[in-house]
């Protein structure tokens, strides 16, 4: 008796522990389902949703673009002359695309270009003006096949026609026939279909738009840079603060290189050491900047690489007198049209001096400036000082014309 009690107890408690287990096991199961279920829910609604925002803005600028006919753009008439003016939304043709801007930024050249009324290469008025962009496609020409509406994308000002001497040699920032294009403080941009050819990139989306639209001076100071054949750990001045002078700064330092900026005002001395500087000269003084920029060098003898990055000739003979024997100066910055320089053609003979001049970009440089920028290396938000609205285009160069420590500013549209 006992033992057949013992064994219906047993039995029953092993009965009940089986029920519980499947129980629990049938409840952690609804649990997981549910939370799987859940969480599948969210994950699907999470991606409706930003397809309906991809959609809804693809969808709203392609309206605004189709339904709008105009929209309004900067126009230079003249020196110290913008308007901005309602003029016709720009259509695709063969080959060519047209982007709404998402940034489009400030430039020494616009500048320079607002201050003359023209610029002999680039933009005669009246004409469409602003050339650092990126964007949104909102319409591909008859014939695109690499881009289509909602692509995010950085077009380049100007693209070589790959056929010319200059082009077959690898030189094309030297093309016979650059294209230029500009018209970037506008809602809308026609991109010519060279420039889509040759020079169109994909933004990654991670790149903030206006990150991206850095990629045109920052091919510039790339390419300086490298064509001062430059090596980790050489000394290399880089005279000027401006934009340009600051992006080499942090281009050499990126690259090993130890960096002495020499620079006039507060501003540039503060975000030339953020960028990277490890020496800073802030004087006018131009005797004082070769002195203390040698001082910086073992024994006085000069640094390895001078690069002059501010477009006078003052600065060019500046930057003879601080390199070393043996090493190079690169006069990246462009004077005004009839400029000459008086330089000491003993010093350059006897020294061994090679000096260069590097100008504008080609497409390989310019992919390599992207995909630093993609890299998270360059500190892009550093450049970016402002940001206004295309109606305060005026305002935004009176204050750049006044010296103001603005770096960029971001157009938006
Ligand atoms: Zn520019
Ligand atoms: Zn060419």
């Amino acid at each position: 008796m006992p033992k057949t009690v013992k064994g219906a107890i047993e039995r029953g408690r092993a009965t009940v522990e089986d029920v519980l287990e499947v129980g629990r096991t049938t409840v952690e199961d609804v649990l997981q389902v549910g939370r799987n279920t859940v969480e599948e829910v969210l994950h699907v609604g999470r991606n409706t949703v930003e397809e309906v925002i991809q959609v809804g803005r693809n969808t709203v600028e392609s309206a605004r673009w189709i339904a709008k006919g105009t929209m309004q753009a900067a126009i230079l008439h003249g020196r110290e002359d913008i308007r901005i003016e309602q003029v016709p939304v720009p259509e695709a043709g063969k080959g060519e695309l047209i982007v709404r801007v998402g940034a489009a930024l400030t430039c020494g050249t616009d500048l320079k270009v607002f201050r003359r009324g023209y610029h002999a290469r680039m933009i005669i008025p009246p004409a469409l003006f602003g050339h650092e962009l990126a964007g949104t496609v909102v319409q591909a020409g008859e014939g695109v096949v690499d881009f289509t509406a909602g692509d995010r994308v950085v077009a380049l000002n100007s693209a070589p026609c790959g056929v010319c001497y200059f082009c077959a040699r690898g030189q094309e920032n030297l093309c016979d026939d650059l294209l230029f294009n500009n018209g970037a403080y506008a809602e809308f941009i026609r991109i010519p279909a060279r420039i889509v050819a040759k020079n169109t990139l994909r933004v990654p989306d991670h790149v903030p738009m206006e990150h991206a639209a850095l990629t045109e001076p920052l091919a510039c100071a790339v390419h300086g840079f490298e064509d001062s054949h430059p090596h980790p750990g050489d000394k290399v001045a880089i005279i000027g603060g401006g934009p340009l002078g600051l992006m080499m700064v942090h281009v050499a330092s990126l690259a090993g290189c130890e960096v002495i900026a020499i620079v006039r005002h507060d501003g540039q001395a503060e975000a030339a050491r953020q960028l990277g500087a490890a020496q800073v000269v802030q004087t006018k003084s131009i005797r004082k900047a070769i002195k203390d920029t040698r001082a910086f060098t073992e024994k006085d003898r000069g640094v390895d690489i001078a690069i002059e990055a501010v477009g006078v000739p003052e600065a060019w003979e500046e930057a003879v007198e601080m390199v070393r024997k043996g090493g190079t100066v690169n006069f990246f910055g462009g004077c005004a049209l009839g400029t000459r320089v008086s330089l000491d053609t003993n010093r350059i003979h006897y020294s061994d001096i090679t000096l260069r001049a590097t100008f504008h970009h080609t497409p390989a440089i310019c992919r390599k400036a992207l995909e630093l920028i993609a890299s998270g290396r360059f500190q892009a938000g550093a450049f970016i000082t402002g940001r206004a609205h295309l109606y305060e285009l005026n305002r935004v160069f009176e204050k750049l014309m006044n010296r103001s420590s603005e770096i960029k500013t971001a157009i938006v549209p």
